[in-house]
């Protein structure tokens, strides 16, 4: 009998491609087009089409396994459970309960992040948690949360793009990150609309720019304020709105005035008149956004370099206005989510801070616990992997390879393999799972139901659909069975559902309210965006989701509670006010300042670090992908013509790229599409070919982000060193 497929959504990127998928007899799935879902209708990049592959056996994990005499060797699951509770129990007992670390993934589901952050509160009672999303879009949420008092990546639909005048795309190659999505820039320029690429290389994305700006990594910063001084020289400020709508200005303006053109172009590279042009683009338009990514945030300045662009954005009366706005397009596939719901160092579920009286007192509530028992805040993500070995003795990963994709990686490595005990949850043996005392082989997305956030902001149900291999468990398992071992018998169920249910309680009134969304209306309403409170019994009329009040037919039950109407979720944020005290957007006087590592003789150029089209993230699911690994078999060194000419070397050669943290080997990709002065790694692999064995660690003040972006180096012929 044929099988209905599933619709449900894509396992990598956050631009979560709805996808149908299908058992096959064989065993595995089938991934099929699923035309409904408006972000991709349909369309799937390489990832996307052959996700399946993850699926098989032959590339998984399927059995524990746990170190004995060096190796790892495969196990029961009682007896990797024994082994992790007992090791975790006797290092608590010994060192405290912060020589306990966990490490989260943004790719887990919104139940299993939730789960995992009050699993180290409640059960390890540590504050020693962050995640992999620390080194994703952390500044641009910091600065998010600073200028409108609440951060959602987009807020509003990726559909209004090609609806609006301009956008200015920093930073961004989703031509390679997230394909699909290239077709609202298309129609954007289609339309009438114009499209400007900040990016220090002329990639797939910035050849469909009308105007590609390319500035030397590292000093967007420089650029955002020298467009926002043109902006006040040329007299396109909105007076109006910015008197009406934000605070601030005084100070971002003189802040800006500092910023010459010809000063801005002897920092970035970037000529005047080119600056002037992106100015008139991004002006003379009604509507206009601006939307960052990696580049700009993955600095150690990330948060103020964000700033200025949402600076920009404000001194035009660009923000909150429809068709018009600053987004971030985050990365990984519930790198929006993740950071909601409490796996973050400072962070409890729905978004609040962890040390907010109220929010404790709520969020301790709904987990029947004293609040003064929650610990305070903790280290972040690199600050964390950076004290492994030192006072945090032992850790449990989950979705996460950080012997790939942190920073200074050979440190990271070295840090982890100091550790008293490691465990980690995974779906394949990632390079980090290798080190580990104890592996546990986990279900993954087409095998468990459970939710996601898109970088819109769109709540989404993922739906199981064929059964996991014998041997293998859900994460909310694993925690379950571990805070049993540990002494909390209950809390932990593995109910996807219950979990979200729980969740849903504990972000009530929180910034990302998710208490109006159940799993039955994502399944009726293809998503629902947060906030979206539950509508108390009786209510009749709610806040429609571009601010309007919107009646509600009764219709069918809105959740599975008793309440008969629906808050329709929040689609397009801040149209009547930011959600700031007063409801204004704040302006943040920032100015430029340099790298933390300028070139410098020994060191002369720039490494800037991104992603090719068929890998995702560390490489560690799509590196066991067939025909991904053929399209991009490993590392490569982008550099410019004149660089190579310089260093003799020809196309394919090997390189050695060489920083103050060592040394990563690759073969010369030549090109004219690169500066000069920087070249570029992909950091998708393992080995000698290592990007991150060079990135510099150092962080952001206020988000933590790792300077990924840019730092010195030197590039050598193998043969010469
Ligand atoms: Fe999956 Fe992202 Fe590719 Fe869509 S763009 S198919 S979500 S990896």
């Amino acid at each position: 009998m044929e099988k209905t497929p599933t619709p449900t959504h894509c396992p990598y990127c956050a631009l979560q491609c709805g996808m149908n998928i299908t058992p096959l007899p064989q065993g595995g799935v089938e991934v099929t087009e699923r035309a409904d879902f408006p972000v991709n209708r349909g369309a799937l990049c390489g990832k996307g089409r052959t996700a399946a592959e993850v699926l098989s056996p032959a590339v998984r994990l399927t059995t524990p396994l746990v170190r004995e005499g060096g190796r790892l060797v495969e196990a029961d699951w009682p007896e990797a459970l024994d082994r992790i509770a007992g090791r975790l129990a006797a290092i608590r007992e010994r060192h405290g309960p912060d020589s306990l670390g966990v490490f989260g993934g943004g790719g887990l589901t919104n139940e299993k992040a939730y789960a995992l952050g009050k699993f180290a509160r409640v059960v390890l009672g540590t504050s020693q948690i962050d995640y992999n999303g620390r080194f994703c879009m952390s500044s641009a949420a910091a600065a998010g949360t600073k200028a409108f008092g609440l951060d959602r990546g987009l807020p509003f639909p990726l559909e209004d793009v090609p609806r609006t005048g301009c956008v200015i795309l920093v930073g961004s190659n989703l031509a390679e990150t997230m394909p699909p999505s290239l077709r609202f820039f298309t129609e954007l320029r289609e339309n009438g609309g114009t499209l400007i690429v900040v990016d220090p290389r002329r990639t797939r994305t910035a050849e469909q720019a009308d105007l590609h700006l390319a500035p030397r990594p590292g000093t967007d910063l420089a650029l955002a304020l020298g467009l926002l001084h043109l902006v006040v020289a040329e007299g396109r400020t909105d007076e109006a709105y910015i008197r009406e709508r934000t605070t601030g200005w005084e100070e971002a303006r003189a802040a800006a005035m500092a910023h010459w053109p010809e000063y801005v172009e002897r920092i970035t590279g970037v000529p005047v008149p080119r600056l002037r042009e992106a100015v008139r683009m991004f002006c003379e338009p009604e509507a206009a956004m601006v939307l960052t990514a990696r580049g700009p945030e993955q600095q150690s300045k990330g948060t103020d370099t964000v700033g200025a662009w949402i600076n920009l954005c404000l001194a035009t009366g660009r923000a909150g206005r429809p068709l018009s706005g600053y987004g971030c397009l985050t990365g990984q596939g519930n790198g929006q989510g993740g950071r909601e719901h409490g796996q973050k160092a400072d962070q409890l579920p729905g978004y609040r801070k962890l040390d907010d009286p109220a929010a404790r007192r709520h969020v301790a509530g709904v987990w029947g616990v004293d609040p003064d028992s929650l610990p305070g805040p903790g280290r972040s993500a690199y600050e964390l992997l950076d004290a492994l070995g030192t006072d945090v003795r032992a850790l449990l990963l989950m979705g996460s390879n950080p012997v790939v994709s942190a920073p200074r990686a050979a440190h990271v490595e070295e840090r982890l393999r100091s550790l008293d005990f490691l465990a980690v949850a995974d779906v394949v043996l990632s390079e980090t799972a290798e080190l580990a005392d104890v592996v546990l082989p986990v279900t993954q997305w087409a095998e468990e139901t459970g939710t996601t956030t898109s970088l819109e902001g769109r709540v989404l149900l993922r739906r199981r659909a064929v059964a996991p291999p014998p041997g293998v468990h859900s994460d909310l398992y694993v925690l379950h069975e571990l805070a049993g071992r540990l002494g909390v018998e209950k809390g932990f169920p593995t109910d996807p559902e219950e979990v979200f249910g729980e969740l849903r309680r504990a972000s009530a009134g929180g910034p990302a309210d998710y208490s109006g969304i159940t799993y039955r209306r994502l399944a009726e309403e293809n998503g629902v965006f947060w906030p979206c409170p539950e509508e108390p019994a009786g209510a009749t009329v709610v806040a429609g989701g571009d601010g309007t009040q919107v009646a509600l037919s009764e219709g069918p039950a809105a959740s599975d509670t008793s309440t008969s109407v629906r808050h329709p979720g929040t689609p397009r944020l801040f149209l009547d006010r930011f959600a700031t005290p007063d409801g204004r957007a704040r302006f943040v006087a920032v100015a430029h300042r340099a790298t933390a590592e300028e070139p410098d003789a020994e060191y002369p150029l720039l490494l800037t670090t991104g992603r090719v089209v068929s890998q995702y993230q560390s490489g560690a699911q799509t590196r066991r992908v067939a025909e991904l690994n053929a399209a991009a078999p490993g590392p490569f060194v982008e550099l410019h013509p004149r660089l190579a000419a310089r260093l003799g070397a020809a196309e394919g050669d090997p390189l050695a790229v060489v920083s103050r943290r060592g040394r990563a080997v690759a073969p010369a990709r030549i090109t004219d599409t690169i500066r000069p002065d920087t070249v570029f790694m992909p950091f998708h692999w393992p080995g000698e070919g290592r990007a991150n064995t060079l990135t510099n660690p150092a962080l952001d003040p206020t988000s933590r982000m790792p300077e990924f972006k840019s730092c010195a180096v030197r590039v050598e012929r193998v043969e010469a060193v």
